[in-house]
């Protein structure tokens, strides 16, 4: 099969095996640049581990820290006729390469808001590892089903209070528009914050805890976005923010639950990128144009990789990191500073369609985009004939 992108809309309906490899081995690269992380975590569970944020966190455990890895992702294999997803074909090449390097890895491709994923992981973490001391939680889905009551739950993308009207760029019609968005209803925010917010967080500490499988000074953390004034329409304030803001309380409340294990929860909030979970939120594709021009000319661009590592190099591990007022890990302060903020507003109020490619880096957001994909390596023929059937 020769492989090239289809996307449709804001993603792309197959993936690249070679080139998902490449983007692996890159990450990896780079993560052993800065040398080894030499403390904890032995034993990592990542929930969400095969794209994005969670893959970084992988990636960094593994090759950094040289932790064994547990990941739990949902992901779709490939047939003989239809590629996998980039998660599965990631998964793969992390490994293939945590093996070459003598790294346990293991993977549960399923459901992680089920009881039953969370009780074969506790399975697996009994079996091969005893406990774990670093659980990172970094889902990001548009729905739920509430393992309890069978209830489907949707996540919404849109305001709260009242309707928003914002400027937007349509990455299919190449378009820079204005959209108007209506407000959320109350159920719609409740559902957002049932899939997105911190119950599951807490539903996989309660039953790791039950099992006995967290270690004494068991770290967690779940991710956030914050943002600033562009993005607190659609996102910071938005149904999305009220879920995130639920993870404050989740991360509150499993410090209180579990201070007998010294247990230490961290929300962390992280700089926006393009990932699979951003580029399907209105207005993100612009503002993360203008945000990646802005921070590419002021030499501060940092991706999934370059935020994970700061994060395990000099927050989330040490004893005593520095939070802020709601108590959370801050690695978005060069994003979000008034200087950087500034600049991208000046931009975002002059863009239109005839300055967009000076104004924006969509090369680079788009290159991005296709990237997350395995597309648009440089290093990787894209002629060559492929079998997608690439197993783990
Ligand atoms: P992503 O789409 O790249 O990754 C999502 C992961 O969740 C994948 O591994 C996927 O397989 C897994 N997943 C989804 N539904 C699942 C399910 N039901 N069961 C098991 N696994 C499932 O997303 P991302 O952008 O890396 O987001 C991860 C976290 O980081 C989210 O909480 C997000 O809000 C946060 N975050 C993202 C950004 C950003 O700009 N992308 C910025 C700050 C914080």
């Amino acid at each position: 099969m020769i492989i090239k992108p289809k996307v449709r809309g804001f993603i792309c309906t197959n993936a690249h095996p070679k080139g998902c490899a490449h983007s692996v081995r890159e990450q990896i690269k780079y993560t052993q640049s800065l040398g080894a992380i030499n403390n904890e975590p032995k034993n990592v569970l990542v929930i969400g581990c095969s794209t994005g944020y969670g893959l970084a966190s992988r990636i960094v455990s593994a090759f950094g820290a040289g932790a064994k890895t547990l990941g739990v992702c949902f992901e779709k294999e490939p047939t003989e006729r239809k590629t996998g997803t980039a998660g599965w074909y990631n998964t793969a090449a992390f490994h293939q390469e945590a093996k070459n390097a003598g790294l346990y890895s293991r993977t549960i491709n399923g459901d992680a808001f089920s009881h039953q994923n969370k009780a074969d992981v506790i399975d697996i973490i009994k079996q091969d590892l005893g406990k774990i001391d670093l659980v990172i939680y970094s889902l990001a889905s548009p729905r739920r089903t509430d393992p309890d009551t069978g209830e489907a739950y949707l996540s919404t993308l849109k305001p709260v209070g009242e309707q928003v009207t914002t400027k937007t760029f349509d990455t299919s019609k190449k378009l820079v528009h204005e959209i108007t968005i209506e407000s959320a209803s109350q159920d719609e925010i409740d559902s957002t914050v049932k899939v997105m917010g911190g119950e599951d967080w807490q539903l996989w500490l309660n039953a790791m805890s039950k099992a006995g499988v967290l270690s004494e000074n068991c770290i967690t953390t779940a991710y956030t976005y914050i943002g600033k004034e562009l993005t607190w329409p659609i996102y910071g304030h938005a149904t999305i923010g009220k879920a995130k803001e639920d993870l404050d309380r989740a991360a509150g409340e499993l410090n209180s639950d579990y201070a007998d294990l010294a247990l230490k929860a961290y929300v962390t909030s992280l700089k926006a990128v393009v990932t699979q979970a951003s580029s399907a939120i209105p207005v993100m594709p612009l503002y993360i144009s203008l945000m990646y021009q802005v921070m590419k000319d002021e030499n501060c661009h940092e991706g999934v990789i370059e935020q994970i590592n700061k994060l395990f190099r000099g927050h989330l591990l040490n004893d005593d990191p520095t939070l802020d007022e709601a108590q959370r890990l801050r690695l978005d302060g060069v994003e979000t500073n008034d200087e950087i903020q500034s600049i991208i507003k000046t931009a975002w109020q002059k863009v239109n369609n005839d300055n967009f490619d000076e104004l924006a880096d969509y090369a680079g957001y788009h290159q991005d985009f296709l990237r997350l994909f395995g597309f648009d390596f440089d290093e990787v023929d894209y002629e060559e004939d492929l079998d997608p059937m690439v197993s783990w």
